[in-house]
């Protein structure tokens, strides 16, 4: 088989949202694409063992991806930036990847881009090709930004309901089949069409909820509380004991639409300043679930991300004001499953305790 001359673009995993950014690097900059693979043991290695010790962990969790990456066959990685020390991630990554003697790699670094210009992220695409058309990755990028808005209301939908499924594992394997679907589509048309047939496909699989449920709200850092490996699939594992999960933290609400002045507004009385990252919207969420009467609310965080540390003080006068608990885990490369789950099902024996004294 002859060898495509494109080149093999990598962006780190991102659990389904991979599916938008392969639209984009396919179809707007019209490269090969190295789908990133789901983050395992071995990844993590990888990257600990080449990241200074404290660095936060997705910082290894990436790097760790991008040697795999190159091991694959990728030739140009991607890196984004981010308001806390995520913006310094990529010179670091590519440094260390230079100092492994990765020389050849194309390492483009988003976080040279703006969205106050987004003709600058043109610029950095064109670092990847040097010959797209700025009409073919604006379209993708359009689409891409739609799938993203459709992935978050199929997995709201899928974490408010996959507790109560009556038939064991219909949610993940009509998940499962509704990514590999929207990898094949090539417009918003088409876009649209699929989104409705999958919305009909996941109201009809039958689940069996009672009327007053136990609910539990997810706050916390960006990363880990959207990457399942990064928090030992936490929400999946709490949904299975027949739990409502509320997580409004992902891309759609936090990127695409984000309402900072009035999350600042709102949380006025709990903090007067923004301490960066995602914290503003930790405490405006953990807010927002205790006046909403969820029994109990989770953070999430890796060790020492020092915007969500930042935070913990803040939850706690909430917990205290609305007699609420909140629970802290903070993940590195060396926690345990054994650890996590011990945990959780303490707290999950507590909110159901209370919630039956409550009858
Ligand atoms: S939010 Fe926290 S964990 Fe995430 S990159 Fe920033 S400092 Fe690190």
């Amino acid at each position: 088989m002859k060898k495509s001359s494109k080149p093999k673009v990598y962006f780190p995993r991102w659990e389904s949202y991979n599916v938008a950014v392969e639209h984009i690097i396919r179809n707007g900059l019209d490269c090969d694409y190295l789908y990133a693979k789901p983050i395992t043991r071995r990844t993590l290695e990888l990257g600990t063992k080449n990241s200074p010790d404290f660095v936060c962990t997705p910082f290894k969790y990436i790097l760790g991806g991008y040697i795999e990456a190159i091991e694959e066959g990728a030739n140009t990685l991607i890196q984004v930036g981010g308001l806390c020390r995520l913006g310094y991630y990529g010179e670091l990554h590519e440094q260390i990847l230079r100092d492994l003697g990765y020389k050849d790699i194309n390492f483009v670094n988003m976080a040279n881009a703006s969205f106050k210009n987004p003709l600058s992220f043109y610029d950095e695409f064109k670092k990847i090709n040097p010959d797209l058309s700025l009409k073919k990755v604006t379209e993708a990028c359009l689409v891409a930004v739609k799938m993203v808005e459709i992935i978050d209301k199929v997995e709201d939908y899928i974490r408010q309901n996959v507790g109560f499924e009556v038939e064991e594992g219909s949610f993940d394997k009509l998940h499962k089949e509704f990514l590999d679907d929207l990898r094949d589509v090539e417009d918003k048309k088409e876009l649209n069409v699929l989104y409705k047939l999958y919305k009909k496909k996941f109201k009809k699989i039958e689940v069996n909820k009672p009327k007053n449920p136990l609910k539990v709200g997810f706050v916390g850092e960006y990363y880990t509380i959207m990457d399942g490996y990064s928090n030992h699939y936490m929400e999946k594992e709490l949904a299975k004991k027949g739990i409502v999960i509320y997580r409004w933290m992902n891309l759609s609400n936090s990127i695409l639409n984000p309402q900072t002045k009035e999350v600042k507004q709102s949380i006025k009385n709990y903090a007067k300043y923004d301490m960066g990252a995602t914290a503003m919207y930790t405490i405006k969420k953990a807010l927002d679930y205790a006046k909403d009467g969820v029994d109990g609310i989770i953070h999430v965080k890796s060790f020492g991300c020092t915007p969500e540390i930042d935070t913990m003080p803040v939850l706690q006068r909430i917990s205290e004001d609305y007699k609420i608990p909140v629970i802290y885990f903070s993940f590195d490369s060396q926690t345990s499953d054994v650890g996590i789950n011990t945990r959780v099902e303490a707290f999950y024996d507590m909110i159901m305790m209370r919630k039956e004294q409550k009858k």
